[in-house]
C-alpha cells in the first residue's frame, strides 16, 4: 500500500501499517530532508509544539473525545515500543491550564468536576496551590486546572523515530511528490512529480492541503472530504537566563498560549512559546509580538529571554465539518487529513482507523 505524505499523520499510518505486517511505500518530497512543498513555512508537523490535550478536552463523549482518548493510550504504547527498539521520543507529563478571568475559573471548575465523575485525575489548583509558582506565572492568574495524563512530546523526535523504525521494519520511501492519482486495475496508480509512478491496492492520502488537490482531480470519487482552509501558526524558541523552577508542572497554557519547557535542552534553559492562530497563509508580525510578550503580561524572566528561533507552519481545518477527516472517498482510497490543531495528538488514532479499515476490507461506514 502507498501512503502519500510523511507528516506526523502519514508517518503514523505508514509505521503502524508496516508494523502490522503490510508492505508500505511512503511518498513525500520532504521525507529525505528536501525542502517542503507547502507554502507559508514548515509543514504542520515540523512546526508543532507537540502538546497532547486529551483529558482536558471540553467534551467527554462523541467521536472527537473517543479519538483523543484512543490516541493518548496509543502514544503511550507506541513510545514504549519505539523506545525499546532504540528510538526515544521525549515526553513530558502534565498540562496546567490557567484561568485569567473569573468566568474561566468557573469553566475549569465545571470541567474538573465532570472529568472527576469519569474517574480522570484532573485537579483544580487554587491560589494557595499555585503559590510556589506564582512569581513565574503570567498575570492575572486566578486558578489552574492540572491534568497529569496530558503532556507534550517532541514532534521532531516522533517523526524521526517513526521513519527510522518503519524503515527498519521494511517500509520503503520515495522522496517525491505525488502529482496525480488514478484508478488502476483493482487498485490505484500514483503518478510521481519527477516522472514514473507507483501502484498499490490501497492508497492513504495524508498530504495536508495537497490531499484535497489530488482528490479534486480525481473523477468519480464519492466525496472529496470538502475544502480545507489553512490556519497559520507562529512559534518561538527562547533561551532563558535560568532554568524554570523545579515545581513547574509541564506545559502551561495561558489565554490559549502554550509555554512548553524543554528540560532536555541546554540544562532546562529552553522554552517553546506558541502558537498564533492566523487564518490564511500570511504571518502577521504584530501577532508574533503579542505572542512574544504574552500581550504585555509576560513575567520578567520571559521578557528577558533571548529568541533563538522563530518559525511558522500551516494547520489545515475542514470547512464546515468537524476535524479530523477520516474518510473513504472511493474503494481502496483513504483520506486522513484536516487535523487542524491536534494532528500530533490524533496521529495514532488516525493510523489505527486506517489500519482497521484496510484490514476489514474497506466496506465499512465512512466515519470512525
Ligand atoms: C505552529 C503550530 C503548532 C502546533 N502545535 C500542535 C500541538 O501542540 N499539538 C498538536 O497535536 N498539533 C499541533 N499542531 C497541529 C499539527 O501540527 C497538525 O495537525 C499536524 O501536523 C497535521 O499533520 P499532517 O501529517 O496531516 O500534515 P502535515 O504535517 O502538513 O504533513 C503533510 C506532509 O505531506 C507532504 N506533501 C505535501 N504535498 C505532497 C504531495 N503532493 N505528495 C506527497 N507528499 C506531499 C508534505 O511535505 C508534508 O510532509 C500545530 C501546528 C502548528 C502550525
Amino acid at each position: 500500500m502507498i501512503v502519500v505524505g510523511a507528516g506526523i499523520v502519514g508517518l503514523a499510518c505508514a509505521w503502524w501499517l508496516q508494523r502490522r505486517g503490510h508492505q508500505v511505500l511512503l511518498v513525500d518530497p520532504a521525507v529525505g530532508g528536501a525542502p517542503e512543498p507547502e507554502a507559508g513555512g514548515r509543514s504542520g508537523s515540523r512546526s508543532a509544539l507537540g502538546v497532547l490535550m486529551a483529558d482536558l478536552f471540553h467534551r467527554d463523549r462523541g467521536r472527537a473525545w473517543e479519538l483523543r482518548q484512543r490516541s493518548l493510550r496509543l502514544w503511550h504504547l507506541w513510545r514504549t515500543e519505539l523506545g525499546r527498539r532504540g528510538h526515544d521520543v521525549p515526553h513530558r507529563a502534565g498540562v496546567l491550564v490557567l484561568a485569567a478571568e473569573p468566568a474561566e475559573t468557573e469553566r475549569l471548575a465545571r470541567l474538573a468536576a465532570a472529568k472527576r465523575d469519569l474517574g480522570l485525575p484532573l485537579r483544580l489548583w487554587d491560589r494557595q496551590r499555585l503559590e510556589p509558582l506564582l512569581p513565574s506565572l503570567p498575570r492575572p492568574c486566578l486558578a489552574g486546572l492540572h491534568s497529569p495524563r496530558d503532556g507534550q512530546l517532541d514532534p521532531g523526535a516522533a517523526l524521526a523515530a517513526l521513519a527510522a523504525d518503519g524503515q527498519a521494519l521494511g517500509m520503503a520511501i520515495r522522496a517525491q511528490a505525488a502529482a496525480a492519482l488514478e484508478p488502476h486495475r483493482t487498485g490505484w496508480r500514483v503518478a510521481l512529480a519527477g516522472g514514473g509512478h507507483e501502484e498499490a491496492a490501497w492508497v492513504v492520502l495524508a498530504a495536508g492541503g495537497a490531499s484535497v488537490t489530488l482528490l479534486e482531480n480525481l473523477q468519480g470519487a464519492g466525496t472529496t472530504g470538502g475544502p480545507l482552509e489553512p490556519v497559520l501558526g507562529q512559534a518561538l524558541e527562547l533561551e532563558l537566563a535560568a532554568p524554570l523552577p523545579a515545581a513547574w508542572p509541564g506545559t502551561v497554557v495561558w489565554r490559549g498560549i502554550n509555554l512548553v519547557p524543554r528540560p532536555d535542552l541546554e540544562g532546562g534553559r529552553r522554552l517553546w512559546l506558541g502558537a498564533t492562530l492566523e487564518p490564511g497563509l500570511g504571518a502577521d508580525p504584530a501577532r508574533l509580538a503579542d505572542l512574544r510578550h504574552l500581550m504585555g503580561a509576560a513575567p520578567d524572566w520571559l521578557s528577558g529571554a533571548r529568541v533563538l528561533q522563530r518559525w511558522q507552519g500551516l494547520r489545515f481545518r475542514p470547512v464546515g465539518r468537524p476535524a479530523p477527516l477520516l474518510e473513504q472517498p472511493a474503494p481502496g482510497l483513504l483520506l486522513a487529513g484536516g487535523h487542524y490543531r491536534n494532528g500530533v495528538l490524533l496521529a495514532p488514532a488516525s493510523a489505527a482507523w486506517v489500519a482497521d479499515r484496510i484490514e476489514a476490507g474497506g466496506d465499512l461506514p465512512s466515519q470512525p
